[in-house]
């Protein structure tokens, strides 16, 4: 791929991905390989390959253990977190500590794999990138990532990483909520001042922000969120529900099953959005668990209940953001949902209750949004001149206070919450004993006074600090928050006039310039293994189907009386032996399979030569005569089992096989 293509705008959701481009005036959504436009997030390892996106997905039942997501809701996070450590309870996935940081344990290829949170995300991030390739059909190495608002330094940090591993020049961190009003305030072409406010519900995650937006400046003015309310905890809810359900009915508990559990929460997601529009939804599960079927179901009213807490949940921040805003409830012109979840009826009343009833505007796609203002923002940062982007200006602010822990354990905010960002802002510190020659400080986020209530982000040592009589040394800490929300520590010593430097060392949880090279070089023989595979599913289905469509050939009406039973025998039972070889040797290297179908089509070959000069030329669609015609180098996405070819299918024999393609999911 030689020509560098546009920068693209990446929606990097906890459940759903999605990719933009600004092209010719105007944001494109990308649908991927399976004609989706929002992905999964989903990561799966095998015996024999890697699966990313509707793939991974689609054998998570088979294949529970190894199949990972919900990376998001570990990113930047540390293992000791309570949010990590309930997660963990319900993944089928192994999550073990290296250091202060979780990683996830899969088998892949018969071995044990650990990946950073970093890691799993950087893969769907690859996903994105090569779905916006194929479709451009250029290269794409930068793009605007999108995080919740709620996502502090460490979370927007290891995205950042996510993207440098997966070989993306990462042009900025964009908040969502953020980006969606982008998406609103470009469909509707905003002129005059509206303050709007955006309630994005997701999978995994919940943002509200309250924006001023006016002739293409978005300008946020608070922000508030929970990075642990989405679909995903109303899923838990009903998993829950039907878990002891089960056990009443059946006295069994599948609860230690993964394989049971995994089958019921797909069947409960997809019950919870057909209660989106109807009052009622059932399921129906064969042999969930020792053989039992489980058939039942839930209505709006009880689902309702069960995820009351939850979905009330959703009103502090939207309280708590009009309120930072200084705006009164009347002053919003435009309440704008965003997100899978605000499908949900309850949510949307409760909602509108919280606004005397007033309609809320759905006017802009809840999937896509995210991705569609990233895309925007992305056209705008690499200089594009249309009129749709040449404006626009975004002023996020930070979510949360930070500070440092100064005696007595008090928080002392240096960056108050909902400050706009870029921000700059310093504080004088000095030493309590003589001649210290460095200093610790600690990093919190919160709006707690004391830090112990606080979240830390980290300690910074800071060293080289000249000897002098204590109170004498005069520290200037800076916190410096790039238009990312990244937050940099630097420190000089002022106390003799002249700067000294103040090294800092830290220890925050973050990467290290050495960790993420090595999973850049990683990530990159993954690519390669994903390639190998591909093109070896690849061989394996056109020799596949080239011996399908040439027994098929050879079994049409038309064709019989044109070839003589000689030949008609000898190409039907090459093709039958190629088809045995195949069956045997589903894991054979693509050279193999590369041979075997040289050596068919030479078998087959004079005979269907015969044919043509006979008058018999096969019709269109049917292969004879096309040696090496077939899809060789087809990437594996998008064949089911490897029937690609139109020919003789009679009967599919090999159903279990991949290469990415769709499989039959279980529950249905
Ligand atoms: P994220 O950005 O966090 O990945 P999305 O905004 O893509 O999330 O929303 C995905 C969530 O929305 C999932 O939990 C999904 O179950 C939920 N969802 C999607 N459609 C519906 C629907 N019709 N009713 C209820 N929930 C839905
Ligand atoms: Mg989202």
């Amino acid at each position: 791929m030689a020509a560098p293509g546009p920068a693209v705008g990446i929606d990097l959701g906890t459940t759903y991905s999605c990719v933009g481009v600004f092209q010719h005036g105007k944001v494109e959504i990308i649908a991927n390989d399976q004609g989706n436009r929002t992905t999964p997030s989903f990561v799966a390892f095998t015996d024999t390959e890697r699966l990313i996106g509707d793939a991974a997905k689609n054998q998570v039942a088979m294949n529970p253990t190894n199949t990972v997501f919900d990376a998001k809701r570990l990113i930047g996070r540390n293992f000791d977190d309570r949010d990590v450590q309930s997660d963990m309870r319900l993944w089928p996935f192994t999550v073990i500590k290296d250091g202060k940081k979780p990683k996830i344990q899969v088998e892949y290829k018969g071995e044990t794999k650990k990946f950073f949170a970093e890691e799993i995300s950087s893969m769907v991030l690859t996903k994105m990138k090569e779905t916006a390739e194929a479709y451009l059909g250029k290269e794409v190495s930068k793009a605007v990532v999108t995080v919740p608002a709620y996502f502090n330094d460490l979370q927007r940090r290891a995205t950042k990483d996510a993207g440098v591993i997966a070989g993306l020049q990462v042009l900025r961190i964009i908040n969502e909520p953020t980006a969606a009003a982008v998406a609103y305030g470009l469909d509707k072409k905003v002129g005059q001042e509206r303050n709007v406010l955006i309630f994005d519900l997701g999978g995994g995650t919940f943002d509200v922000s309250v924006l001023t937006i006016e002739e293409g400046i978005f300008e946020v003015k608070s922000t508030a969120g929970n990075t642990h309310l989405g679909g995903e905890d109303f899923d838990n809810k009903m998993v829950e529900h039907f878990i002891s359900e089960f056990e009443r009915k059946h006295k069994k508990n599948i609860q230690s099953n993964k394989r049971a559990v995994r089958r019921l929460r797909t069947a409960c997601e997809r019950a919870k959005r057909v209660l989106s529009s109807s009052p009622q939804a059932s399921i129906e599960i064969d042999s969930l668990y020792e053989g039992i079927d489980f058939y039942t179901s839930l209505t709006r009213a009880r689902f309702e209940e069960l995820c009351g807490s939850l979905f009330r949940q959703t009103q502090d921040p939207v309280t708590k953001a009009l309120r930072d805003a200084d705006f009164d409830k009347s002053k919003i012109h435009e309440v704008v949902l965003v997100g899978g979840s605000t499908r949900i009826p309850k949510i949307q009343k409760i909602l509108q209750d919280m606004f005397s009833g007033r309609e809320l505007n759905k006017s802009i796609n809840p999937d896509e949004a995210v991705a569609y203002g990233a895309a925007a923002q992305a056209a705008f940062l690499s200089g594009d001149k249309s009129d749709e982007v040449q404006d626009l200006l975004l002023l996020d602010v930070a979510p949360l206070s930070l500070g440092i822990e100064t005696a007595g354990g008090v928080m002392n905010n240096v960056i108050g919450r909902n400050t706009t960002i870029p921000a700059r802002k310093e504080c004088t510190l000095t030493t309590n004993v003589d001649n210290l020659q460095s200093v610790l400080i600690q990093v919190f986020e919160g709006e707690r006074a004391m830090v112990a209530d606080n979240h830390s982000l980290g300690n910074y040592n800071l060293t080289g600090i000249p000897p002098a009589p204590r109170g004498v040394p005069q520290i200037d800490v800076i916190f410096d928050i790039d238009a990312n929300g990244i937050l940099d520590v630097s420190a000089e010593d002022t106390s003799r006039g002249k700067q000294n430097k103040i090294f800092i060392t830290y220890d925050t949880g973050r990467l290290s310039r050495e960790e993420i090279e090595r999973m850049v070089s990683e990530a990159e023989k993954y690519k390669k293994e994903d390639e190998v595979q591909k093109q070896r599913i690849g061989a394996k289905n056109a020799l596949e189907s080239y011996a399908y469509d040439m027994k098929s050939t050879m079994e049409d009406d038309k064709i019989k009386e044109k070839v003589s039973e000689e030949d008609r025998k000898t190409v039907i039972d090459k093709c039958a032996e190629a088809v045995d070889w195949l069956h045997n040797n589903q894991t054979a290297e693509k050279d193999e399979f590369e041979n075997h179908q040289k050596e068919l089509e030479q078998a087959c070959q004079p005979i269907i030569t015969r044919l043509y000069q006979a008058g018999g030329a096969p019709e269109e669609g049917m292969p004879g005569g096309m040696p090496g015609g077939m899809p060789g180098g087809m990437p594996g996405g998008g064949m089911l089992g490897g029937f690609p070819g139109a020919g003789g299918s009679g009967g599919a024999p090999y159903g279990q096989s991949s290469g990415g393609g769709p499989t039959i999911e279980e529950v249905d």
